[in-house]
């Protein structure tokens, strides 16, 4: 489940890009999990083993995309 950054709605559908009440872009992870900071890069090997950086890392050491933690 996402949340919407500006209003709070939430969508239930993983694929969901934006918002449906606001159209405001969702993020790019669930941010109701706790937060983790991984690479925000869904073609990284990392994205996908949702390898989990410490809570300095701003940038992928792989593909060079921004952490969660550096785009929030
Ligand atoms: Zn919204
Ligand atoms: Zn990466």
């Amino acid at each position: 489940m996402k949340t919407c950054n500006k209003c709070g709605a939430q969508s239930y559908r993983v694929e969901s890009q934006f918002c449906q009440k606001c159209g405001e872009r969702l993020p790019e992870v669930d941010n109701n999990l706790p937060k983790q900071n991984i690479c925000t890069n869904e073609n990284c090997e990392w994205h996908k083993s949702k390898f989990i950086y410490p809570d300095d890392a701003r940038f992928c050491d792989v593909c060079g995309s921004p952490t969660v933690y550096a785009v929030s």
